[in-house]
């Protein structure tokens, strides 16, 4: 018998159609709106829901996949999380490859939905074997029935964003947006995003978010690899040591550089006068943002996109905690501004 209630069948159920929500109080005083697309309203409170209902119902689709399989993965522990959540629902096994240098609130939070974590030194070169790159593949050779999700060279990760995000947004803004501000890491969301509205309108400006310590920005100016850019920063998720096939230069405009410290500064500043609490990559976009104003990038005719990608619940630990962010050295700085006044 067909179910007539309003219930959803699963959790899964809810992964995208997030809000855009318009920015007022961080926004005071620039030129332009501004609306951030809020990510962490998904079930597994990031964009990586997208990615792994995505890859995994197309291996399903092509029989790669059957019940009680595996599924592996590196991950910073936003894609851990929603994949743990989909293998739940869809009775796989997760095995989860994470860099140490996630928070452990994340990796706390992919065993408590059922993964097999194995926690990977951060700062060692990508085909060193005791990267999270490396010992992922290894896994994937080792166990039978599995699949790699590998999110950083796999064109699935790009069209999810372009079947959903981008549609999204083009409808939420009536087709008025003219940029778009986002976080490259896999570059997933960026480049499926905006491959989607360059298609609807070619003047939309797409704009990458970048970290000091990571080589896309340069890449994407140059067409070279320079390893003379690698160097440890904060921010997970953000930014990489290395070249994702995700990642689809040819539709980004222009990549913009951010601090740690000001990314951190910017995301308590969003949760506080927007009541939006926000990940560290959301600050690092708002950062962005605040940059393109003082550049004068924006007018008074400008709608502006910023995707929001996860939760501030997954950073406790570090940006919302005092201690950690003085540890760092964050909270000494006399030129850091205060948080504005709301405005009502
Ligand atoms: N922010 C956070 C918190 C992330 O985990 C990621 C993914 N690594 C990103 C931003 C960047 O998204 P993408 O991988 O789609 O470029």
């Amino acid at each position: 018998m067909q179910n007539k209630n309003k219930a959803h069948d699963n959790i899964l159920a809810l992964i995208g159609n997030t809000p855009l929500v318009r920015l007022k109080n961080i926004v005071n005083g620039f030129k332009g709106t501004f609306y951030a697309k809020v990510e962490a309203l998904n079930p597994g409170h990031s964009s990586k829901d997208r990615i792994a209902l995505h890859i995994i119902e197309e291996a399903e689709r092509q029989g790669i996949l059957s019940k009680g399989d595996t599924i592996i993965e590196t991950t910073s522990g936003n894609t851990g999380f929603s994949i743990a959540m989909v293998s739940i629902i869809k009775g796989y096994e997760c095995i989860l490859a994470v860099s140490s240098k996630s928070s452990q609130d994340k990796i706390d939070m992919l065993r408590a939905m059922g993964a097999k974590v194995y926690v990977c030194p951060a700062h060692v070169s990508a085909d060193d074997p005791r990267s999270y790159y490396q010992v992922a593949k290894r896994l994937h050779e080792e166990t039978k029935g599995s699949i790699y999700i590998n999110q950083y060279f796999n064109e699935l990760n790009t069209d999810a964003h372009y079947k959903s995000t981008g549609p999204e947004i083009w409808e939420q803004t009536n087709g008025e947006i003219t940029h778009l501000v986002a976080c490259s890491g896999t570059g997933g969301t960026i480049s499926g995003t905006a491959r989607y509205l360059k298609e609807q309108n070619p003047e939309i400006k797409i704009i990458g978010v970048d970290a000091f310590g990571s080589v896309l920005k340069k890449y994407h100016e140059t067409g070279e690899f320079d390893s003379n850019e690698i160097y440890p920063y904060r921010i997970e998720g953000l930014g990489k040591n290395l070249i994702p096939s995700a990642t689809d230069f040819e539709v980004i405009d222009e990549f913009i550089k951010v601090s740690d410290e000001e990314s951190a500064h910017r995301a308590r500043e969003i949760s506080k006068t927007e009541g939006i609490f926000a990940g560290y990559t959301c600050g690092a976009v708002m950062q962005a943002v605040k940059q393109l104003h003082e550049q004068g990038v924006f007018d008074d005719k400008s709608n502006v996109v910023a995707i929001f990608p996860d939760h501030g619940s997954r950073y406790m630990s570090k940006i919302y905690s005092d201690e950690w962010m003085e540890a760092q050295g964050f909270l000494n700085d006399s030129t850091v501004e205060e948080t504005p006044k709301v405005q009502v």
